[in-house]
């Protein structure tokens, strides 16, 4: 049995600028199969590159044109980073590889609520879910986003956003061990950046007593201060980690372990 993960080819076929410090690209996908997961992200390699960066699924149009589906994804550019550059200039006509799309929002059946917290990061994986799963209990999502990224159209109408300031370092796991969860079980999804959500774990489970079916907390990208050495594939991470029986909870701190120690093997 084969082990490598599938691949595709992909077009650019259009970039638009949504706000300063985000960058909405549309693909041509050949044979793309979602996975049905409202958070579902694919690995993006971009021309000249090897190394791959993960993005979110915004959306998918299936029926593009015959065998093609037509995916969006939103890349948040900020100082520097091999993603960030290369969408920030001109990637229409472009090829791009990307990998098999991977999932991790499962809410449990007796969650009678949602609740999505993220940084910009993360606001393409909660628009997508509020706009599949949000009918199916009442839903609250806390955005921390710079204010030049504040996009009151990026929900659909009836989402209940709450918009946090985002234009310093993260403060989201602060608000969290402050926030008010709703009563009875429900499902906490969050993501964004790792030291904040290495936290929340630790809240979560400590404080809060969570069980660990009914939350999900991602850690998206690591605040370091140069480029990162070596992107860490979740795939590999994630399929190991479902054959061994881990929990979606264990698998992620199993990435963020995997990402610091690609950290400390580049400062070495
Ligand atoms: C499952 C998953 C889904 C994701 N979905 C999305 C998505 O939909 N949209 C999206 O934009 N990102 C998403 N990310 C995060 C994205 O993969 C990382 O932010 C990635 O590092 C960006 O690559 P880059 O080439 O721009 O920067 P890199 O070359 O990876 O990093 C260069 C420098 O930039 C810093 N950096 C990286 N990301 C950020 C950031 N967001 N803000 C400030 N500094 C940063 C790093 O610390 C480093 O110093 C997702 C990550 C995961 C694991």
């Amino acid at each position: 049995m084969s082990t490598r993960a599938e691949q595709y080819v992909a077009d650019v076929v259009a970039r638009e600028q949504l706000t300063p410090h985000l960058v909405r690209l549309e693909l041509d996908v050949p044979g793309f199969v979602s996975t049905g997961i409202a958070d579902e992200w694919v690995g993006l390699v971009v021309p000249g590159q090897y190394q791959s960066r993960y993005y979110t699924v915004r959306s998918i149009d299936p029926s593009a044109s015959s065998g093609t589906a037509r995916i969006v994804i939103d890349v948040v550019v900020h100082d520097t980073g091999l993603v960030t550059e290369w969408a920030s200039g001109d990637p229409v006509g472009r090829q791009v590889t990307i990998t098999e799309p991977k999932g991790s929002f499962l809410p449990p059946p007796d969650a009678g609520w949602l609740l999505l917290v993220g940084d910009l990061t993360a606001l393409p994986a909660m628009a997508r879910i509020v706009a599949e799963q949000g009918a199916s209990a009442p839903t609250r999502v806390c955005a921390e986003v710079p204010a030049d990224s504040r996009l009151d159209d990026y929900f659909v109408a009836a989402a209940d956003v709450s918009w946090l300031p985002g234009d310093g370092p993260s403060r989201l796991a602060e608000v969290v061990e402050e926030l008010a969860f709703p009563d009875g079980p429900g499902y906490f999804w969050m993501a964004g950046e790792s030291a904040q959500m290495r936290a929340i774990r630790k809240h979560l489970m400590r404080e809060r007593q969570l069980p660990s079916t009914h939350y999900d907390v991602m850690g998206y990208w690591r605040s370091v201060t140069r480029r990162q050495p070596r992107a860490v594939d979740p795939g590999p991470i994630w399929r190991a980690g479902k054959a061994a029986g881990k929990t979606d909870e264990e698998i992620w701190a199993d990435y963020d372990a995997a990402q610091q120690g690609s950290d400390q093997g580049a400062e070495q």
